[in-house]
């Protein structure tokens, strides 16, 4: 099956499954780019917690965030982890915005085109490619599709990637397969695929409904059959 049409029906199969995730925006884009940055390296639980607790300390202040002494914010974000890159990252995101804009609104981000949007956010200090993904195809629908660790690995499974590719790969192979509109969606769908079916270790592939497109199930393209995660069978070169 040619490349597109099989992601495709990885895409139609996905929302068979886990349904039809409808885009609805964000609240403000700061907000979710600060709670983007906490989720670094870490469960949503935890940077969900941190994200409250900084919000619990300086409420919707986001100029008394930046101009706090750095422990009270590392106090703040501790359930996150890395407390100590986030805090200055944080702080030096906020100062940048600051200084660019007069405030903290960056609504003027939905005008731009997906390209011009990750240029700006890319250029603040502590903002990598993935999470001014996240903030542009979470807050305003952009034409960007974030790679997180669930995608990149089903999408080196299913042969849509490379089994080496780098998350910039994986994004750069689903944006040239499929439209802009199938990515809020579809990035949604992979993660719930790999939290509930295609996990890291333990595959459950007996209930996927991807086996038909996935190389790693066939044991087709660069995955042979005694290297699927969890068999412990050492591969044979
Ligand atoms: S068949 Fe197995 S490895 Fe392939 S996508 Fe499904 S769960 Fe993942």
């Amino acid at each position: 099956m040619e490349q597109r049409e099989r992601a495709w029906t990885i895409y139609n199969r996905l929302i068979e499954r886990f349904g039809r995730p409808e885009f609805d925006g964000c609240g403000e884009p700061v907000d979710e780019l600060i709670a983007t940055i906490l989720s670094a390296n870490t469960n949503d639980a935890n940077s969900g917690r941190a994200f409250d607790q900084l919000k619990a300390r300086f409420g919707d202040d986001w100029d008394a965030v930046r101009l706090a002494p750095l422990e009270a914010i590392k106090e703040a974000i501790r359930p996150a982890g890395m407390y100590n890159q986030k805090a200055p990252a944080i702080v030096n995101t906020l100062e940048r915005i600051k200084a660019d804009r007069g405030n903290y609104d960056l609504s003027h981000l939905a005008t731009m085109d997906a390209a011009a949007a990750l240029a700006y956010l890319t250029r603040l200090p502590g903002v990598g490619h993935k999470t001014a993904s996240i903030v542009i195809l979470f807050c305003f629908n952009g034409a960007t599709f974030p790679v997180d660790t669930h995608i990149q690995r089903i999408s080196q499974r299913l042969g849509i990637s490379s089994r080496k590719a780098s998350p910039a790969a994986v994004k750069a192979d689903w944006e040239s397969l499929l439209p802009p509109e199938t990515f809020y969606a579809l990035h949604i769908n992979l993660i719930r695929h790999g939290r509930r079916i295609c996990q890291a270790l333990n595959p459950r592939c007996d209930s996927c409904p991807l086996q038909s497109e996935c190389d790693f199930f066939r044991g087709a393209g660069a995955w042979r059959q005694n290297e699927r995660p969890g068999d412990t069978t050492p591969a044979r070169i």
